[in-house]
């Protein structure tokens, strides 16, 4: 059986010398790289014709990436830009697809990592869906629907140029939910004249979206993390639950953690942490979430019994189990060492990268369970494929439908994980796991298609 070995195979150390020679202002595209590369040794060793086709180097070049201006008129009429962009990295097992994010931190080095991690993301749902990410450094935080809604046209104006639905599939992330993905398709069917209902997923379920597509990536998480737990003889109910971030992924994971009988004792955002007695008022905060695009400060003055921290993060507060649902390296080595000292024994994550190296290692050294992103947030994209499906087949599934698919999808990936982990690595090392299963299929992909 192959194992780990804390020496790298030389095709490793060769190509993490080129990826950081090419990429060397880009931070976490490297941090991304490294982290799936050091697993895939013994996977190496056991087929000598990844070297041979050098598909490590190969696999870390975008097939193509696209940056442009975004020129759009705020509401006091000035004239602003900013930077789009759309990394198609890897089509080999279908049309690209990933998200859009908007977010003033968003820069090339950011898309690149997302691109990257969507890949074998993608590879573990068992879908045939390549891996891609795009977004621009706007930010939605304050501006108005109408600047929203122009900043989306003018997006699209250049982006409408490569995408479609059997070429690349943009979906929402950070900062871009429904609302927007409206107005870009609505924008996209203005400069096509085509109703291509599969160019965009995340839609409003009115005109083409697939119900239960918003509590995908949540509900997927709480899934997955449900595998972790039964693998271990454990389970949800009543153990508390701590989760990062109060957007889309962060709510949809507190409901279902609710749901399965979990207490969710506190959330945050920018603006700090907020603790609840008797656990987070799930309705109100989705209220001020959602409805209302309010931070959690607000929500802690509207709930009963509710304390806020400003500036606060919220890994200092104890819980049985952590969910990071925020952004990338939100959890660090010292945020690690407070989970650990106040007794967490599992750290599933939400969004994408949310841990450090640094953390990685000691929550490892710990023995905390990890549910890496790659797995654990892939809910979301296997929903945006089955809307895909849906679109094609002019078919409309009902919300218990989808969840149920999506309920078999995670076990799915827990499964491969779990294989995998035992197999090229050790048991419970999921990180290696999910590594190694998402990129034995698009290898095996790759190999078929020739040298394209
Ligand atoms: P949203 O924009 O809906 O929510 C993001 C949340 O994180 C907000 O509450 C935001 O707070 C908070 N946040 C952002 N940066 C920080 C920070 N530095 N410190 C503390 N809080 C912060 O995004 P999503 O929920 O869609 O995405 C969250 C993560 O999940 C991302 O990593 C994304 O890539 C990943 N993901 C999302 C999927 C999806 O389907 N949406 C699918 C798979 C992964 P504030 O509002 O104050 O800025």
């Amino acid at each position: 059986m192959a194992k780990s070995s804390s020496a790298l195979h030389p095709a490793i150390t060769r190509t993490l010398d080129i990826v950081q020679r090419r990429n060397h202002s880009e931070p976490v595209f490297l941090q991304a790289v490294k982290e799936v590369l050091e697993t895939l040794g013994p996977v190496i060793e056991e087929h000598p014709d990844i070297d041979e086709l050098n598909l490590l180097e190969r696999l870390c070049e975008p097939e193509r990436q696209i940056m442009f201006r975004v020129a759009w008129k705020d509401d006091a009429g000035r004239v602003n830009v900013n930077r789009g962009f759309r990394t198609q990295f890897n089509s080999v097992l279908g049309p690209y697809k990933g998200g859009l994010r908007f977010h003033p931190t968003v820069n090339m080095g950011v898309i690149k990592f997302l691109g990257f991690e969507q890949i074998f993301k993608n590879s573990l749902t068992g879908l045939n869906i390549g891996g891609a990410k795009g977004g621009a450094d706007f930010d939605p935080a304050g501006k108005s629907d109408d600047e929203v809604m122009r900043f989306c046209q003018a997006f699209m104006n250049e982006l409408f140029r490569y995408i479609g639905s059997r070429r690349d599939v943009p979906a929402g992330d950070m900062g871009v939910g429904p609302r927007e993905i409206g107005y870009l398709f609505g924008q996209y069917k203005k400069l096509t004249n085509q109703f291509e209902m599969g160019v965009l997923t995340g839609k409003q379920v009115g005109w083409g979206g697939s119900l239960a597509r918003k509590e995908a990536t949540g509900f997927g998480v709480v899934y997955f993390a449900e595998n972790l737990l039964q693998a271990r003889g454990e389970g949800l109910k009543g153990k508390r639950c701590i989760v990062s971030g109060a957007g889309n992924v962060a709510l949809y994971t507190m409901r279902k953690l609710q749901q399965l009988g979990a207490e969710v004792v506190a959330c945050s955002d920018i603006t700090g942490t907020v603790l609840q007695q008797g656990g987070i008022n799930w309705e109100l905060l989705r209220m001020c979430s959602e409805d209302e695009r309010r931070n959690v400060d607000y929500f802690a003055q509207a709930a009963k019994g509710a304390e806020f921290r400003p500036g606060a993060k919220v890994w200092e507060v104890p819980c049985d189990y952590a969910f990071p649902c925020a952004t990338q390296n939100e959890l660090d080595a010292d945020d690690a060492r407070k989970l650990v000292e106040n007794g967490c024994k599992m750290v599933c994550e939400g969004a994408n990268m949310p841990c450090t190296a640094e953390a990685i290692a000691v929550l490892k050294k710990a023995g905390l369970l990890i549910g890496p992103a790659k797995a654990a947030n892939a809910g979301g994209v296997a929903v945006s494929a089955l809307e895909m499906q849906q679109n094609a087949g002019l078919e409309r599934w009902t919300f218990e439908q989808v969840d149920t698919q999506l309920k078999q999808i995670m076990q799915n990936i827990f499964q491969t994980c779990t294989h995998c982990a035992n197999k090229y690595s050790t048991k419970e090392d999921y990180i290696a796991g999910a590594n190694v299963g998402g990129f034995l299929r698009v290898a095996q992909a790759m190999i078929s298609h020739g040298l394209i």
